[in-house]
C-alpha cells in the first residue's frame, strides 16, 4: 500500500519531557523498557513558541546517552524566529541529533495563520528553512492529517499543504492518532495518486483514560467513533475494563494497519512503558533484544 512498505517496519516511541521532579525520576526506567523493543528512534515533543525547549533538549541527550537509540526533538516553529531557530538547530547537530521532527505547533486560535507573530507561519517553511542552512543532516519527519487538520479550509488544501512540506523536503510523515483505519488509508492513496513516495506512518494513542482522550481528541480534530466513545463513557469508572477494551481496540487498528502495508507504528506512549509493551506483545511484533 506505502510505497516505502518493502523496508523493514519502522518503529517509534514519542516521550515527552517530564513536567514533574517525580516525572523526571521515573522516566528513565520508562526509556530502559521501551529500549527493550529496540525502536528505531524515540521521539520528545517540544512547546510551542519554545516553552520547553531545555527540557526536550535534555530528554534527548539524555536518552541517546541512556539507550545508544536515536532520539529525534519536535521542533515546532510558529511563534519564533529563524535566529533562534537557527541556533537551537546547531545545537543539535553539535550534540550529534539527525532526526527532527518539524512542526508548526499551535498558538493561540488568534494569534495563528499567516499574521502570526515570528517568522514561520507553516512547518513547510521550516523545513525549506532547515534544508536551506544544514542541507541534508537531519531526516525530517512532518505531520499528516488521514482526518484533516482542524484548521484546514477543507480536506483538499489540507493536502495541498501536506503535499509543500513533502516537497521542501521532508523525508517521512508521522500522522496524527486516529481510530478508523479507513481514513489513513485514504491518505495513503491520496498521496499514492499524487505522486508522494515518502513513508507515512501511522501515529497510535492508546485508549487508557476516558476524560483524557476525550480532551485530547476535541482539540485535535481526531474523531472518536460512536461505538468506542459510548463504551468509553460507560466504562470511565471502571479503569481495568476500560483498558482491557482500549488495549483490544488499539490492537485491532495496529493489525490492520499493518496488515494493509503501513511502513510502521508511531506509539504515543504518554510516558508510560506498560501500554505500548502490551500492545507490541499482542502484536506479536519481533522479540525485545535483551
Ligand atoms: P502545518 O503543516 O503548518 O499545518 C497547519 C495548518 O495550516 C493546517 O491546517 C494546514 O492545512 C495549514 N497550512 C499549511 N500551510 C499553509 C499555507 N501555506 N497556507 C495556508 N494554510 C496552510 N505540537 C507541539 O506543540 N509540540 C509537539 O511536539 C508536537 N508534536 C506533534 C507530533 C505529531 C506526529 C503530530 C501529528 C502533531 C504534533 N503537534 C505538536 C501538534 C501540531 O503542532 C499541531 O497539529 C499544529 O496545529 C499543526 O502543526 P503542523 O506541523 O501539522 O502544521
Amino acid at each position: 500500500m506505502n510505497s516505502a512498505a518493502a523496508q523493514p517496519l519502522q518503529f517509534s516511541f514519542e516521550l515527552f519531557p517530564p513536567r514533574t521532579p517525580e516525572g523526571a525520576a521515573k522516566l528513565p526506567a520508562i526509556v530502559a523498557q521501551l529500549a527493550t523493543l529496540q525502536p528505531k528512534y524515540f521521539s520528545v515533543t517540544y512547546g510551542a513558541g519554545g516553552s520547553d525547549q531545555d527540557g526536550t533538549y535534555d530528554t534527548v541527550v539524555r536518552v541517546v546517552e541512556d539507550t545508544g537509540i536515536d532520539a529525534a526533538p519536535h521542533l515546532t516553529c510558529v511563534g519564533s524566529s529563524r535566529a533562534k531557530i537557527s541556533a537551537l538547530l546547531d545545537r543539535y547537530e553539535a550534540a550529534g541529533v539527525k532526526r527532527i521532527v518539524a512542526l508548526r505547533g499551535d498558538l493561540p486560535a488568534t494569534a495563528l495563520g499567516a499574521s502570526a507573530p515570528g517568522d514561520f507561519h507553516y512547518a513547510s517553511e521550516l523545513v525549506q528553512f532547515i534544508r536551506e542552512t544544514h542541507g541534508e543532516h537531519f531526516h525530517l519527519e512532518v505531520a499528516a492529517y488521514p482526518e484533516t487538520h482542524p484548521q484546514a479550509a477543507n480536506p483538499d488544501a489540507d493536502f495541498v499543504n501536506f503535499r509543500r512540506k513533502v516537497e521542501a523536503g521532508a523525508n517521512a510523515a508521522i500522522t496524527q492518532y486516529f481510530f478508523v483505519a479507513e481514513a489513513y488509508f485514504d491518505f495513503v492513496e491520496r498521496c499514492t495518486r499524487a505522486g508522494i513516495a515518502i513513508p507515512v506512518i501511522p501515529g497510535i494513542m492508546p485508549i487508557t483514560n476516558h476524560g483524557q482522550l476525550t480532551r485530547f481528541s476535541a482539540a485535535c480534530g481526531a474523531d472518536i467513533p460512536r461505538w468506542i466513545r459510548l463504551r468509553l463513557e460507560q466504562l470511565q469508572n471502571d479503569k481495568p475494563s476500560l483498558q482491557a477494551f482500549g488495549l483490544d481496540v488499539i490492537t485491532r487498528l495496529c493489525e490492520s494497519l499493518l496488515k494493509a502495508g503501513a511502513p510502521g507504528l508511531h506509539f504515543y506512549t504518554l510516558n508510560q512503558a506498560e501500554t505500548t509493551l502490551r500492545l507490541w506483545q499482542n502484536l506479536g511484533l519481533p522479540a525485545p533484544h535483551y
